[in-house]
């Protein structure tokens, strides 16, 4: 491609649905860069040559939107099965439903409870703290469930995914622990809910399968930055403090080791997330990719299994959770201030903006940007953000 109309840094959800919009709807040229060795960001999936099973590079993938617009956007791209995502976890032996719902209350407390009973067992355990009066994150999810739930689902899992013990954490890392007395023990509450029928790859290199488009590979934008910046208008999804060098310090986030491995056995688990809630169990999660897909063949008698740990990232570390402390905070308010004078360049995504973004969030942040910045700015000759 000759000099292009946009150049979008990264081909996760946020960059290829702008790249989508501009070319089909304004007819530009739009330069895709990306520097990993494949397209699609984090919601990357490919198939193991050896069984045919699916595995979510990243991470487990699940999709869900409450958000119409979005949701019709999707389906220009693929179709969806009728998966629905449901999680289990294990505690001392025995093996639960979650979310915490009247299922896992009965069978913790080894009682038959009504929805009525279940309320107000968990009301008198709760009652133990007040949550205003919470210091911590121990105080706080105790005034919110109370203490035997606390301990059993709550504690050792997340001083797993936080390397640090809940009296250490701050209040503000929960805002409510939602529990259901109900026997539903659907994971996502949304409206749509499906995986995509040919898989993650196949919906995003339909997004990106226009001729106005080019998606250069293992290009970092840091290398090539000097050909486009100040000229080329770019939409920035990488890392804000990466961009500015740093220069406010690091913003800092969590990341996932996922330890996979084949197995010769056909099943398992019977179930695509098991959470570990032991604390002396060193994972926070196994994930089972092939049940995320029932309708479809595998190779039978073997499975692929992934043993995910949760820890602070460092430097060279995939950046996947915010850990949003208040320094991260404070800084991150200084790269929005660089960000705002920065001539000609977005930020968006879930790194350009340091904000956990479900794909469904990253689709329709990215809709809205589409809408409201690029959109006035090539058609209307509107002024630049
Ligand atoms: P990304 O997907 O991170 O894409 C950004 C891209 O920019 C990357 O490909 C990166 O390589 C590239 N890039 C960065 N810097 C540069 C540079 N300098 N030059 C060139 N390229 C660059 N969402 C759900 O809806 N359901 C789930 O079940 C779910 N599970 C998740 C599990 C995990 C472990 C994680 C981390 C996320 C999960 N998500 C889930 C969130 C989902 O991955 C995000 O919504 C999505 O990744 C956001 O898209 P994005 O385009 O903003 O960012």
């Amino acid at each position: 491609m000759s000099t292009p109309d946009l150049v979008i840094v990264g081909s996760g959800f946020f960059g290829l649905t702008l790249a989508e919009r501009c070319a089909t709807e304004l007819d530009l040229r739009v330069l895709v860069l990306e520097r990993r060795y494949h397209l699609g960001g984090n919601a990357y999936s490919e198939k193991d040559p050896e069984t045919g099973i699916e595995v979510h590079k990243y991470g487990t993938h699940l999709f869900h939107t409450s958000n119409e617009r979005v949701w019709e956007y999707v389906n220009r791209f693929t179709d969806f099965t009728a998966y629905q995502h449901r999680v289990f976890g294990k505690y001392q032996g025995q093996v639960y439903s979650l979310p915490m719902n009247l299922g896992l209350i009965n069978q913790f407390f080894g009682r038959a409870f009504t929805p009525d009973e279940a309320r107000a067992l968990i009301a008198e355990q709760s009652s133990e703290i007040a949550t205003e009066d919470a210091t911590n994150l121990e105080e706080k999810a105790i005034s919110l469930i109370g203490r035997p739930l606390y301990e059993a689902f709550i504690k050792g899992y997340t001083a797993k995914q936080w390397q640090t013990d809940p009296t250490e954490l701050s209040p503000d890392i929960i805002t409510r622990l939602p529990v259901r007395y109900t026997f539903d023990n659907r994971y996502f509450n949304d409206t749509h809910e499906g995986l995509p029928v040919d898989g993650y790859t196949a919906w995003l290199e339909r997004m990106a399968d226009h001729p106005n488009i080019e998606v250069r590979l293992d290009t970092d934008f840091f290398d090539v930055a000097d050909e486009y910046k100040g000229t080329v208008p770019i939409v920035y999804t990488g890392p804000v403090d990466e961009y500015f060098d740093h220069r406010e310090g690091r913003l800092s986030w969590r990341t996932v080791d996922l330890e996979a491995e084949t197995l010769d056995v056909d099943d398992y688990q019977g179930t695509g997330v098991v959470n570990a809630n032991d604390q002396d169990v060193p994972w926070t999660r196994v994930l089972e990719f092939k049940h995320l897909h029932p309708e479809r063949t595998h190779l039978p008698g073997k499975t692929i299994v992934v043993h995910e740990y949760s820890r602070f990232a460092e430097d060279d570390d995939e950046p996947y959770y915010p850990t949003n402390t208040a320094e991260d905070r404070a800084k991150l308010l200084k790269y929005r201030e660089l960000a705002k004078k920065e001539p000609l360049v977005l930020f968006g995504g879930r790194l350009g903006t340091y904000k956990y973004l479900d794909m469904h969030m990253a689709i329709g942040s990215a809709l809205s940007m589409f809408d409201n910045k690029l959109k006035p700015y090539f058609s209307d000759g509107a002024a630049w953000a």
